[in-house]
Formats: structure tokens, sequence, C-alpha cells
């Protein structure tokens, strides 16, 4: 009988196009599960981990923005996932738990990480082995292709959004995938919402618009109200002061991206007055366990564009070249 094959898009190194390999299945070891893929995201830390900025262990199937169903299940399985059962699969596919961090629920700056599709391999694939314990279930509601984009882009716009507080209004720089899924979520909140895109990107300030931001124009304009907080989604680093000199006092501004490109010089003055700059790095569990249900109830859409597995170099490009409106998904 012939082996049960499986197709991945393989990064070898960094710089090289995705290769497409057809494998053995493998099998779900304890406390793993066998996932097979309906889609998975492209999302800008793709990109970077293609590019050689953000580590990997290579060679590696890229892709962390997976939504599946379990097929098989590890021995001695633990949990309560079964066969069939709809799960996302984020960034976030392992932390230590003795670390200080896990030890003080900040699993996502665990000293002994696991990542999806960087230290193992994720979802450019028809198939994905996963540690069960950070399967998330999917809701009902969200047990479609359509829910990929929440799985990162979604998550980290939920986890910079919360670390904004209470702030009102917000500014978001960057409107790409996170930038407008978290805009509708902080406008349902009752919270006015800038956007802030690309100079001429008069396209995603439309699109900012119909989403029901306050405002939408060019990075390069001064903000026409003082905000509270900044997002920031763009890998950018100029957009840092110019985003600190948008938040009034006591105002924060949230880097949200896993790589930035450096941050100018700027004077002291535009910090002072308590004003603050913090990043948003990786995910927890519990992101994703409060994102999802908040996604469901305020109707979260993405905007998707599908390309089938095999066309995944082609896919990137696209997403590199920012022709995608919203989110690129690979379907297998
Ligand atoms: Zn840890
Ligand atoms: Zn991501």
């Amino acid at each position: 009988m012939a082996m049960a094959t499986m197709i991945a898009m393989v990064l070898d190194a960094p710089g090289q196009p995705l290769r497409r390999v057809e494998r053995p299945i493998p099998q779900p070891k304890a406390g793993e599960v066998l996932v097979q893929v309906v889609a998975c995201g492209i999302c800008r830390t793709d990109l970077h981990i293609i590019d050689g900025e953000v580590p990997a262990h290579f060679p590696i199937v890229p892709g962390h923005e997976i939504v599946g169903r379990v097929i098989a299940l590890g021995p001695r399985p633990s949990g309560t996932l079964a066969c069939g059962d709809w799960v996302g699969i984020a960034w976030l596919g392992h932390s230590c738990g003795t670390c200080p961090y896990c030890r003080s629920g900040r699993e996502n700056l665990c000293d002994q990480p696991g990542f999806t599709g960087a230290t193992h391999d994720g979802g450019f694939a028809t198939h994905v082995i996963a540690e069960a314990a950070y399967c998330l279930p999917l809701p009902p509601a969200l047990a479609m292709a359509e829910a990929a984009p929440l799985l990162c882009a979604g998550l980290i716009g939920w986890r910079a959004l919360r670390r904004a507080g209470q702030a009102d209004p917000i500014g978001i720089y960057g409107f790409g995938a996170a930038g407008h899924l978290v805009a509708p979520l902080a406008i349902g909140q009752g919270r006015r919402v800038l956007a802030f895109t690309r100079p001429g990107d008069t396209a995603r300030q439309a699109l900012a618009r119909e989403l029901g931001c306050a405002w939408a124009g060019s990075s390069e304009t001064a903000s026409p109200v003082a905000l509270d907080a900044a997002l920031i989604f763009a890998s950018d680093g100029a957009l840092v002061p110019k985003a600190l000199q948008a938040v009034r006092k006591g105002g924060r501004v949230i880097c949200a991206g896993i790589h930035m490109s450096d941050i100018p010089n700027f004077p002291y003055a535009d910090l002072w007055g308590e004003r603050e700059i913090c990043s948003i790095a990786n995910l927890t569990r519990e992101d994703g366990l409060s994102f999802l249900p908040m996604a469901v109830a305020s109707g979260l859409t993405s905007r998707i564009t599908y390309f089938p597995l095999g066309d995944a170099n082609r896919a990137i490009q696209a997403v590199r070249d920012g022709r995608i409106d919203g989110a690129a998904l690979l379907r297998p």
C-alpha cells in the first residue's frame, strides 16, 4: 500500500523561493495532534522569516494563521480535543511552563518558546503537527477558512488594543491585515479611531472610513486630534516619532510588529509628559481564548484573497507588493 503523503511548501534558507515537497504525513507524538489544514493566512512575519529578519530553524514550512481540523491524536491524549474538531493554530506553538515569564502568566515572553512556522513546521501545507495544548478550539461561528487572519493579525491587534487600556481616541498606523480588524473592534467599544496609511494610499483610507474610522489620511500629515494611544502595525521605524508627536500627555505608542526598521532620533520633549513607547511580543493562549468570542460577537470579517497552496510564492509576492487588501490565504 502506498504511504499517505502530504504537500508542504518548504523554505530552505532566507531569500529562497518556497519549494513544493511531497512527503509522508507525520504521526503525532504524545501531546500532539495531526491537523488537516483548511486554510493558512500569510502574515507579514512570514515575509520577515523569508527575508532573514526574524530567526527560524531551516528548512521550515512557514505559516502560523492556520485553520484546520484534527484528524489524529498522539498516544495518551490529554485535554479535550477530538478528531473532527476545528482548531486555530497561531504563532505560539510551545512554551516551557517553568521560566519566570511562564510562571507569571507571560508565556508570550517565554525563554524557551516554540513558534509555529519558525521553530517547527507551520501551515503552508496540507497537514501540520501541533501541540494539542496550543491549539485554540474554534467556536462554531469561526469553523471556516475565513477565520485564519484572526489567528495572528486579529490576535496581535487585540493584544495591542488591550495594551492601550481605555485610550480614546486611538490612532492606527498601518491599515493592513491587523489594522482593518482592530479598527471595527475598537469602534464597537465606542472609541474614536483614526487611520494613518502610506501617503497616497487612498484605497486603504477609503476602507478605513467605510469601517467607521472617524478620520483617515497619510501618516505624513499631523493628526487632526491629539491621540490617547497609537497602535503601529507597519514595520517602518520612522512612524514611532511621528506617532509620539500625535499622542497627548500620558499617551502610549504601541509597536505591534515583530520587526521594525531603525527608529530615527527624536527630541526628548516629544517623549516627556509621561508618554510611553512599548512593544507587543508574541501572544498568549489567553489572548486567543479571550479574543475569539469577541471576534464572533463583533462579527469581525477580513477581506480575503485566496491562493492555491502551490501558488504560495506568487501569493507572498502579492503581499510583499501591498497588492492585497486585507488578508491573503493559502488553501490546499
Ligand atoms: Zn517559559
Ligand atoms: Zn503573524
